[in-house]
C-alpha cells in the first residue's frame, strides 16, 4: 500500500479541457471512411454535435474528434476495425451517468455511443431471462418483464436513465443490491466487440448457468470499456416476489441510524434495501418532492423487504423493534403501492436535489465494513470542517458504501482542488478502516490515481497483463482504471518491468 501523490488535483485537472492525441488528417481521413462505411446520420463530426459527448455526470470533460450512433452490432465493428487501423482511442458510452469520467474521452478519438441500440431482444419468460441490446434503459427491462410476474433486480438510483450496457460495463449496484448482489450475479452472457473488431459471445448464450473455461463475462463486468465493447447481454431476472414492505425509520442523529444498521444486519436479517439519508439530505428531497420526510430528522433508514407475506411481516415487527432499541423517535410503516413509491421516488431523486443547495457536487463512492459506519461517518463530518465544505450523505447503508456529495461551486477558484484533496482524505480514512475506493461507480479517470492505495504494483501489473491481451495498443478507454504516472508506483521486479514497459504507470 502506498500514499497517493500530492500532485493529483493537478492530474485530474489536466482533463477538464481536450487533451487529443491523434493528427487531424488522420482524424478527417477516420471520418471520411466512416461516414461512407456506414450509413448517414452515423457518424457526427461537427464541433457542436461533438460537444455533449465529452461529458458525464463527473466534473470532468474533454472534447471527442467523432461521435458515431450504431444501430447494429456489425456497425459497431465497422467503426472498431476502422479506428484502431488508424490507432484513433474509441471510448464506448451509455447514457453518460457515470460518477468517475468513464465515458470522457480523456485522448479524444471516436466516442461509439450506444443509446440508438436499445432493443429488447427476447424475454424467456420460463427461463428467467432476458437479452437485451446495450442501449436498453435499466428500468424499461424492468417494466418490459413485469407482465411475465419477473423483473430485474440491479436498479442504480439512476435506472430512470443509464443503459444495461453502461451498468455491466460498471458493475453497477444499486439500492437493491444488498440481498440480490449487484449487476455481476446477474450477467449470464455478453455479445461483444473486441479491439480486434471480432465479434465473439462469452459465458453461455443459450442460458447454462456456468459456462466452462475462463469466466470472461466477469472479467468484462466492472472493465469500464477498456477490454472490449459489449454490443447484446442476457440477464437474469427475478420472479416478483409475493410481498413488499417498506418502513422509513427516523433518528435524531446518525450515529443511531447507522448503528441500527449494523444491529439488523447482525440479528440475521437481510432487507432487499437498506437505505441511509441524512437530515440535510431528507430537507432537500422534500422542498422538492413533498412526501413526507421529516424536516427535522438526523437520520432516517429506508428499509425494503420482500418475499412470501408471513415472513415478511415477521421480520418487519423485528426490524421495527430493533430501531425502537437503536433510538428511532418513529418508524413509518408505507401503507399503499403510491406510498412506498413516494418514499422511494424521494431516494432515487437525492441526488438531483443537490442543485437546490450548490451549483456543483462531487459524489464520492466508497466502503468501509458496515461495522465501521458510525467511525467513518464521523470522519465525513470532520472532513467537512476542516474543508469548510456542505456534505449531504445518501447511501447504501446496508453494504456499507458511502457516497458523501461534496457541495462546491466549479467558478470560485481552488473550490475543485478542496474537493478533491477532501476525496482524497475520505478515501484514504476509508482504506486505512478496512475498505475499499469504491463500491459501483467505477474508477475511470476520476479514482485511476487511488489505487495504489489498496493494489500493489503486482495487482496492478496482472491487470495491466488482461488488458493488453484483449487491446494490446490500449486504444479502448485509454487513460481509465490504471494510475498515471504521477501516482506510479515502484517496481523492482525486472520480470515486471520488461513485461509491462508499454504502461506509463510503470516506472
Ligand atoms: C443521480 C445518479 C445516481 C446514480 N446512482 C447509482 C447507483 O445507485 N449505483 C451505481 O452503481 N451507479 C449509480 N450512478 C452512476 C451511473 O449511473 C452508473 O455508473 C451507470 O452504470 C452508468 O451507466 P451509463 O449508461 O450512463 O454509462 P456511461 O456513463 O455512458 O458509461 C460508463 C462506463 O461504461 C462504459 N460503457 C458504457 N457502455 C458500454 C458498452 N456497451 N460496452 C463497453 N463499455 C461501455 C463507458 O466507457 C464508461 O467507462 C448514478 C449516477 C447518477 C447521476
Amino acid at each position: 500500500m502506498t500514499s497517493l501523490p500530492s500532485s493529483q488535483p493537478t492530474v485530474a485537472q489536466t482533463f477538464l479541457s481536450a487533451n487529443p492525441i491523434s493528427a487531424p488528417h488522420t482524424l478527417d481521413t477516420l471520418a471520411d471512411t466512416l461516414a461512407r462505411a456506414l450509413p448517414p446520420g452515423v457518424v457526427l463530426r461537427q464541433p457542436a454535435e461533438l460537444v455533449s459527448y465529452g461529458y458525464d455526470a463527473s466534473f470532468l470533460s474533454a472534447r471527442p474528434d467523432l461521435v458515431t450512433l450504431p444501430t447494429t452490432t456489425e456497425q459497431v465493428a465497422t467503426i472498431v476495425r476502422l479506428a484502431t487501423a488508424a490507432g484513433v482511442p474509441i471510448v464506448p458510452r451509455g447514457s453518460g451517468t457515470g460518477l468517475c469520467g468513464g465515458a470522457v474521452p480523456a485522448r479524444g478519438g471516436v466516442v461509439i455511443s450506444l443509446t440508438r441500440m436499445n432493443s429488447i431482444h427476447r424475454i424467456d419468460a420460463r427461463n428467467r431471462r432476458a437479452t437485451v441490446a446495450p442501449g436498453v434503459i435499466n428500468l424499461d427491462l424492468t417494466r418490459a418483464a413485469a407482465p411475465y410476474g419477473l423483473y430485474y433486480a440491479p436498479d442504480p438510483a439512476s435506472q430512470k436513465i443509464s443503459t444495461i450496457g453502461g451498468n455491466v460495463a460498471t458493475n453497477a449496484g444499486g439500492p437493491h443490491c444488498l440481498a440480490s448482489g449487484v449487476t455481476t450475479n446477474h450477467v449470464l452472457a455478453l455479445e461483444a466487440v473486441l479491439p480486434t473488431g471480432e465479434t465473439v459471445w462469452l459465458g453461455s448464450e443459450d442460458g447454462a448457468l456456468d459456462a466452462p473455461g475462463y469466466d470472461l463475462v466477469g472479467a468484462l463486468t466492472g472493465s469500464e470499456g477498456t477490454l472490449a465493447l459489449i454490443t447484446k447481454i442476457v440477464v437474469r431476472l427475478l420472479p416478483a416476489p409475493e410481498a413488499v414492505e417498506t418502513l422509513l425509520a427516523i433518528y435524531p442523529d446518525i450515529a443511531s441510524g447507522v448503528n441500527t444498521v449494523t444491529a439488523i444486519i447482525g440479528a440475521g436479517i437481510i432487507p432487499s434495501a437498506l437505505e441511509m439519508m441524512d437530515g440535510i439530505v431528507c430537507q432537500a428531497v422534500e422542498r422538492h418532492f413533498h412526501v413526507g420526510y421529516p424536516q427535522d430528522a438526523g437520520s432516517v433508514l429506508l428499509i425494503e423487504l420482500d418475499g412470501p407475506r408471513e415472513a415478511v411481516a415477521e421480520q418487519r415487527q423485528r426490524i421495527q423493534r430493533i430501531c425502537g432499541a437503536y433510538g428511532a423517535r418513529e418508524v413509518r410503516v408505507a401503507r399503499t403501492t403510491a406510498e412506498r413509491a413516494a418514499l422511494w421516488a424521494g431516494r432515487k431523486g437525492a441526488a438531483g436535489t443537490y442543485g437546490q443547495l450548490a451549483p456543483n457536487y462531487y459524489l464520492q463512492d466508497a466502503v468501509v465494513p458496515r461495522s465501521r459506519l458510525p467511525q467513518i461517518m464521523q470522519r465525513v463530518a470532520e472532513i467537512a470542517r476542516d474543508y469548510r465544505l456542505t456534505i449531504p450523505n445518501v447511501f447504501h447503508a446496508g453494504d456499507g458504501n458511502l457516497h458523501p456529495a461534496m457541495l462546491f461551486d466549479r467558478t470560485r477558484p481552488g473550490d475543485i482542488e478542496r474537493v478533491i484533496t477532501a476525496g482524497t482524505e475520505l478515501l484514504t480514512a476509508c482504506v486505512a478502516m478496512g475498505g475499499t475506493v469504491s463500491g459501483e461507480h467505477g474508477i475511470g479517470m476520476e479514482k485511476r490515481d487511488a489505487l495504489p492505495l489498496v493494489f500493489s504494483a503486482h495487482d496492478l501489473a496482472a491487470m495491466a497483463r488482461l488488458r493488453t491481451a484483449f487491446d494490446p495498443h490500449t486504444l479502448f478507454n485509454p487513460e481509465k482504471l490504471f494510475p498515471t504516472a504521477a501516482s506510479c508506483v515502484e517496481v523492482r521486479d525486472p520480470t515486471l518491468l520488461a513485461d509491462d514497459a508499454t504502461h506509463p504507470w510503470m516506472c
